[in-house]
């Protein structure tokens, strides 16, 4: 079967390397300290109508008193806060006082086994039968009905406070999960639900994977109440960390893997190491209707459908859209899943030998069943990020990290533009010692925001903004903030935040207009 990869070899001429794998490696050593001062060391000038806080989270501890974890999605999460009032800045992280945090913080070693690996010490037996699930709490960070929550996929958030980031304990939503339930760590806002008088919904998912697997649905309204939950069984094991909206629908990808749970249980492997790729099988896409009330008599209306492409993996959506009977979606797809090898040190990950991200557009016709995929970029890339208002509808950006390269497979280091309607391009890189996290869209006008949340109106350009994103210095071994220009990418950033100290490479986060500091004891 085709794959998604285009990027053959052409050449055994070993490229320029835009990095250096020893800088690279210096970003993945743990933070331990937990910082809370004002940004003053500060290139250009952060824009004084740039109001409001970026949360980031992503795995901040990379060892447990010196034992090493086996992979960056098993660390612990920590949580940044850079608050942002008339040109200051304020930063803060702290790390989510989960259960297991906490216990192995206390007996200074692994306690837990982690999904991506980490074993306990004493080998296998040690190990076997022990399936307790560490909820890491690194995934991602949302501020939602009042509350500050820390994501992770295969189990409840943790709720924080969002100006001191102390952790207040795990929270079901007010019992909408049982203890323990998953909720997926890629919720969108809808700014404007029209099952709801186009009022702003918060929608998310979790999975129950099995033989046949479980896909809930959730939608929460600004006060942070359940308005709608429906679950819909799919055939097969589904592994799905992401998804996208559209007013009537919510579009998942079901991967081609297959998972044989031996391994795991006889404390061999963790359990995401014993997922395999089959890319001789299509991709399914699962679209189901976000309607619980029937518009129509046909009940049929309401059940989720199966459509297939080819074989790839997806972890991240950029965004979906109806347009005239189609649903599209434009999501980063890899040839293969980059497999997590067991015992292997992901320091030493063979760049060239894994297959690229590479945004993808896919069309599907809801009437006829087909599904047409176009390249809109083949630059390594990940972490895309569209402007809020334009949540399931037709944007025209596409912001992303990026390879400094055009071709092959190398780590972010880059931020591009996509212009969907020009094909232009605009790119801003960190390259040759900076490597980037996820751009986050902020929309320079306040009134982009109503009532803290994004509204569905556009407030002047689509591309009328600020990225901001943290970049980790190899140089300096510390991290800084970067504001970008939306507009121009292609010049310099307008602000650059040098932060006292390395922020790891991190996963996801995002930004709220509302202003987020306390006290501060400046002890950076
Ligand atoms: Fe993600």
């Amino acid at each position: 079967m085709q794959s998604f990869q285009l990027n053959e070899r052409a050449s055994t001429v070993p490229p320029v390397l835009s990095y250096d794998r020893k800088g690279w490696q210096t970003g993945y050593r743990s933070l331990k300290e937990e910082f809370d001062y004002w940004i003053d060391d500060i290139e250009g000038e952060i824009p004084p109508e740039l109001h409001g806080t970026l949360f980031r989270n992503g795995p901040g501890m990379l060892d447990v008193h010196g034992q090493q974890i086996q992979h960056p999605f098993d660390g612990d999460g920590m949580i940044c806060a850079i608050a942002f009032d008339h040109g200051r800045a304020h930063f803060r992280n702290r790390f989510v006082r989960t259960e297991g945090y906490v216990a192995e913080q206390s007996a200074g070693r692994i306690l837990y086994r982690g999904v991506f690996g980490t074993q306990k010490p004493g080998g296998w037996l040690a190990n076997a039968f022990d399936l307790r699930l560490k909820n890491i709490a690194n995934t991602n960070i949302l501020y939602w009905g009042g509350k500050l929550l820390a994501l992770w996929e295969a189990a409840e958030p943790h709720r924080l406070d969002p100006a001191t980031l102390e952790t207040l304990g795990l929270d079901q939503l007010e019992g909408v999960l049982q203890p323990g339930e998953a909720f997926a760590a890629h919720p969108w806002i809808d700014p404007a639900c029209n099952q709801d008088d186009g009022a702003p919904c918060l929608v998310n998912f979790s999975i129950k994977p099995g033989l046949s697997s479980t896909i809930t649905l959730f939608e929460f309204n600004p006060e942070g109440k359940l308005l709608r939950k429906h679950a819909h069984a799919v055939p097969g094991f589904a592994f799905i960390h992401d998804f996208a909206i559209t007013p009537n629908y919510a579009i998942f990808f079901q991967n081609p893997v297959s998972f044989n749970p031996l391994p795991f249980l006889f404390g061999k492997r963790g359990a995401g190491e014993c997922i395999t790729f089959n890319p001789e099988k299509p991709t399914q896409i699962v679209v189901i209707p976000r309607h619980t009330e029937p518009h129509t008599a046909k009940r049929d209306k309401l059940k989720a459908r199966i459509f297939e492409t080819h074989a790839g993996f997806v972890f991240h959506h950029a965004n979906a859209f109806e347009q005239e009977g189609e649903v599209v979606i434009d999501s980063v797809c890899y040839g293969s899943l980059p497999a997590v090898e067991a015992e292997a040190d992901f320091r030493e990950t063979d760049f060239d030998a894994l297959a690229p991200g590479q945004l993808w557009r896919f069309r599907i016709n809801l009437q006829t069943q087909a599904v047409q995929q176009e390249l809109l970029e083949s630059r390594c890339c990940e972490f895309p990020y569209v402007h809020p208002a334009k949540a399931g509808r037709s944007h025209r950006y596409i912001f992303m990290g990026a390879a400094h390269a055009p071709e092959g497979n190398a780590p972010l280091q880059a931020i591009v533009k996509i212009d969907i309607e020009t094909g232009e391009r605009q790119l801003w890189s960190a390259a040759p010692q900076g490597y980037v996290s996820e751009p986050i869209f902020v929309p320079r006008s306040s009134s982009a925001f109503k009532n803290g949340l994004p509204s569905a109106e556009l407030v002047g350009a689509e591309d009328d903004g600020w990225l901001l994103t943290l970049v980790y210095d190899a140089a300096q071994e510390r991290s800084d903030i970067v504001i970008l220009d939306a507009r121009a990418l292609d010049q310099e950033p307008v602000a650059r935040l040098h932060l006292k100290h390395h922020v790891p490479y991190g996963l996801h986060g995002s930004f709220t207009p509302h202003y987020f500091e306390s006290e501060s004891t400046d002890n950076g």
